[in-house]
């Protein structure tokens, strides 16, 4: 079984290992770049080899990586759109130079347009990124949302959308957020909707598309659209239900990455020991 953290890339990107290491994860996620800026220094050939040497000591054996908010390939004001084409072709060459296995992203947001110009247009940027990026391995996952304001994904009929319309859809996946699913209006506190909702994903693009999990619990209400993290079992979702996901069978081979929040400096280790006690 995958578990692991969201953990800060301050400093060099190796020293993001180290804190893995440091809460025995054997995978981990880290932002592409900085959340609030659009450049950074591009990773030198040393830092590259580095990380890969480091994570193989320390036997991490999945590494996300996950593209910032600010880039939006739903957008339709075209600098945007144009810049963040730019951007995930880098994000997604470097998250394959440093051997990541998966690049997550939301899908954007249509920003009062329609869903359906929106998805058009994700579509068809992932297909020019697609062109300019053949060959890597590292593959794009597909968030779910809890279906804030203009956000696309908040439900899986947007993914098969989205599948339907880009060519190289084999370099496609899902990540699947339990705090956006369940305010998104997935039920996943009982063992029916969590089922329920199994199974439409499985009838859409295939429960086996689901890489990632960020194993969030929430602290807004079901159906309620908003978008707040909790710790495990201390928000609305539960433990019980938390400990259905986390043992369900056909979720055994996802990923399970905690993006909980980080107050108190042990915040990361507390959750962690909770995930690791559900889990047996
Ligand atoms: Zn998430």
């Amino acid at each position: 079984m995958y578990i692991g953290v969201h953990v800060s890339i301050a400093g060099n990107i190796a020293e993001a290992l180290d804190r893995a290491k440091a809460l025995r994860c054997n995978a981990m996620q880290i932002f592409s770049r900085n959340p609030r800026q659009w450049r950074q220094l591009e990773l030198s050939s040393q830092d590259i080899e580095e990380f890969k040497q480091r994570r193989k000591k320390y036997k991490i054996e999945k590494v996300v990586v996950h593209i910032p908010y600010l880039i939006n390939l739903a957008s339709p004001y075209k600098t945007l759109y144009r810049n963040s084409i730019k951007a995930y072709i880098e994000d997604l060459k470097e998250a394959d130079n440093i051997g990541a296995e998966f690049l997550v992203t939301h899908m954007g947001s249509h920003a009062d347009t329609s869903e359906l110009a929106g998805i058009d247009r994700f579509a068809s940027a992932l297909n020019t990124i697609f062109d300019k990026t053949k060959g890597i391995k590292t593959k794009l996952l597909l968030e779910n949302t809890s279906g804030s304001g203009s956000w696309l994904g908040y439900k899986f009929i947007h993914h098969r959308m989205i599948y339907n319309r880009v060519k190289q859809s084999e370099r496609l996946g899902i990540c699947l957020d339990t705090a956006h699913a369940f305010t998104a209006g997935y039920d996943l506190k009982s063992e029916i909707g969590l089922n329920s909702m199994l199974s439409e994903i499985d009838e859409l693009v295939g429960v086996n598309q689901i890489e990632v999990i960020h194993f969030n619990d929430s602290k807004k209400d079901f159906s309620s659209h908003l978008d707040q993290h909790e710790n495990i079992g201390k928000g609305k979702i539960g433990f019980l239900a938390l400990q259905r996901i986390i043992k369900h069978p056909k979720l055994k081979n996802s990923v399970f990455i905690l993006e909980t929040p980080k107050v108190e400096k042990d915040d990361d280790k507390m959750n962690l020991s909770i995930v690791k006690k559900m889990a047996k």
